[in-house]
């Protein structure tokens, strides 16, 4: 796993969506970082979520075009030329491709594509100090790569502040092993996977970038292309351009501590047609930032109390986990229902290890989300006791981990929720984390808001992608091959190294 001794960042000007230009930019782009695409060449875009709820939550598919136009000019001995993802958990990915507009720009493209979820995991081992385990699973076609390009959109991120080339690697992880430690540590998660492979090329669609959020972000023109050779160095300068201070950004910050590239602007070429004060100056008041889910919800029906998580002399808020998934659950419901905010009924959401009070009237919904939401005291009247469930993480072995169904889990959730309206007790959900699909739900079984999954406009496009990936997974156990392949991949998992300068690299 080579690290360019200085790597190059190129900030291009590109202001329409235009596949010729992209893939004229980007082939540029591989001549100057001296890269020649081979063998089994990989592009991981972000498509996270698509149209038509998410127009500007995903990389664009003219732009992916232009990528691969680009590799295909530069290639050299390629035997595969291949898009791979897996996108929101839950969500089929072939739902998300769909609404991207990628199928058709796959065949004019002439390339593979992989649906993340329905191919092999295989497993990776780890050795690094400093670890959250000793193996990960990853799509086979991730962890036989090799020459990755890593896509992503430019976004702000409310959980991890930005999104850019590091942080897109969580989709290189199934729902299984994505869930697991996608808590108050996730910022060390995605430094640990940067272990399972690095990119030789990031390709950063910042055209039209997005701000605010991450599965609803507003739109920000930026007009911008921005190209790496080391995704630590590229992202850097992504926080540059947004006035931020990289080392401020966790996992950016340990992906550097732990050798994976620099973050100051003097240890990296920034090149381009497009200077850093003028990008600056066109992201100016671009707006980013961790926003709890207090704040967050402040003003809404929902009101909401965080206590720490486990581990609180570590952090005293849980930002990869459940408070910010049900920030993302109700974006979602307000993009399927405009009158979501009003239907909304009185609810009150509690994380951690809450000691405050709640201020509950007797016929108002309490939910603890989490297992480790932990609570003693009066709600409604009532003196009641939650015990944590919480499970410490060295007892979650990823070689056990199951895929939660959706429909499975919207009967389970109904059903709780029916109960805590029979009983008139608090409902608890639990899981660490409960995610936003799965908050989605509760919120939907708790009010008349419109459930996306059974929206009419919606739902054939679900079913018919939710019946052919959980098809294609049937078939493939059929024919016997396995879906998680237990025993190390001879690839990925070393530590990584920084490549000798050349000798003319110093001229
Ligand atoms: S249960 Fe939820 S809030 Fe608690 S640590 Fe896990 S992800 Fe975080």
């Amino acid at each position: 796993m080579k690290i360019p001794a200085r790597p190059k960042v190129i900030i291009r000007h590109c202001d329409a969506y235009d596949p010729d230009r992209i893939r004229a930019i980007v082939r540029e782009g591989l001549d100057t970082l001296g890269l020649s695409p081979h063998g089994r060449t990989l592009v991981k875009p972000n498509c996270v979520a698509s149209k038509p709820q998410f127009p500007h939550a995903f990389t664009r598919a003219e732009f992916l075009e232009g990528v691969l136009g680009a590799l295909r000019d530069r290639a050299g001995d390629l035997e595969e030329l291949a898009v791979g993802e897996r996108c929101g958990i839950t969500v089929p990915t072939r739902l998300a491709f769909e609404g991207a507009d990628y199928y058709p720009m796959f065949k004019r493209a002439r390339v593979k594509h992989y649906h993340f979820e329905e191919v092999p995991q295989v497993e990776i081992p780890l050795s690094h100090p400093g670890r959250l385990r000793d193996y990960l699973f990853t799509p086979e076609p991730v962890a036989r790569a090799d020459f990755f390009v890593n896509c992503p959109k430019f976004k702000a991120h409310p959980w991890t502040t930005v999104t850019f080339s590091l942080k897109n690697y969580i989709g290189i992880q199934d729902d299984r092993h994505r869930l697991i430690d996608h808590d108050h540590r996730l910022d060390e998660k995605i430094a640990d996977l940067q272990y399972i492979v690095q990119p030789q090329l990031v390709a950063i669609d910042a055209i039209i970038a997005g701000e605010g959020r991450m599965l609803t972000p507003k739109p920000k023109r930026l007009n911008l292309v921005i190209l790496g050779n080391s995704q630590v160095a590229t992202d850097a300068v992504c926080c540059r351009i947004l006035g931020l201070d990289p080392r401020s950004v966790d996992h950016i910050r340990m992906a550097h501590e732990r050798g994976f590239g620099p973050v100051d602007l003097d240890a990296i070429d920034v090149l381009g047609d497009v200077t850093l004060d003028e990008a600056r100056r066109r992201a100016e008041g671009f707006e980013v930032g961790l926003v709890r889910v207090e704040k967050y919800f402040e003003g809404t029906a929902i009101s909401a109390y965080a206590g720490p998580p486990p581990e609180p002399e570590r952090t005293d808020y849980c930002w990869g986990g459940c408070p910010g998934a049900i920030e993302e659950a109700i974006e979602i419901l307000r993009q399927f229902d405009a009158s979501c905010d009003a239907k909304l009924k009185r609810i009150h959401v509690v994380f951690g290890a809450y000691e405050g009070p709640i201020p509950a009237k007797p016929d108002e919904r309490v939910v603890f989300i989490g297992d480790c939401a932990r609570y003693e005291g009066e709600v409604g009247g009532k003196l009641i006791k939650i015990e944590s469930l919480y499970r410490d993480r060295s007892t979650k072995d990823p070689h056990e981990a199951k895929h939660d169904d959706i429909f499975v889990k919207m009967a389970s959730v109904t059903a709780k929720v029916a109960e805590a309206s029979r009983t008139k007790s608090p409902i608890r959900l639990a899981g660490c984390p409960v995610s936003v699909a799965e908050q989605v739900l509760l919120l939907v079984a708790a009010s008349d808001v419109k459930n996306p999954i059974l929206d009419p406009e919606n739902a054939w496009r679900f079913n018919k992608a939710y019946l052919a990936w959980r098809g294609s997974t049937a078939a493939q156990r059929l024919r016997g091959k396995p879906y998680q392949v237990h025993g190390p991949c001879s690839r990925g998992g070393a530590a990584p190294e920084v490549e000798t300068p050349r000798a003319d690299a110093e001229e």
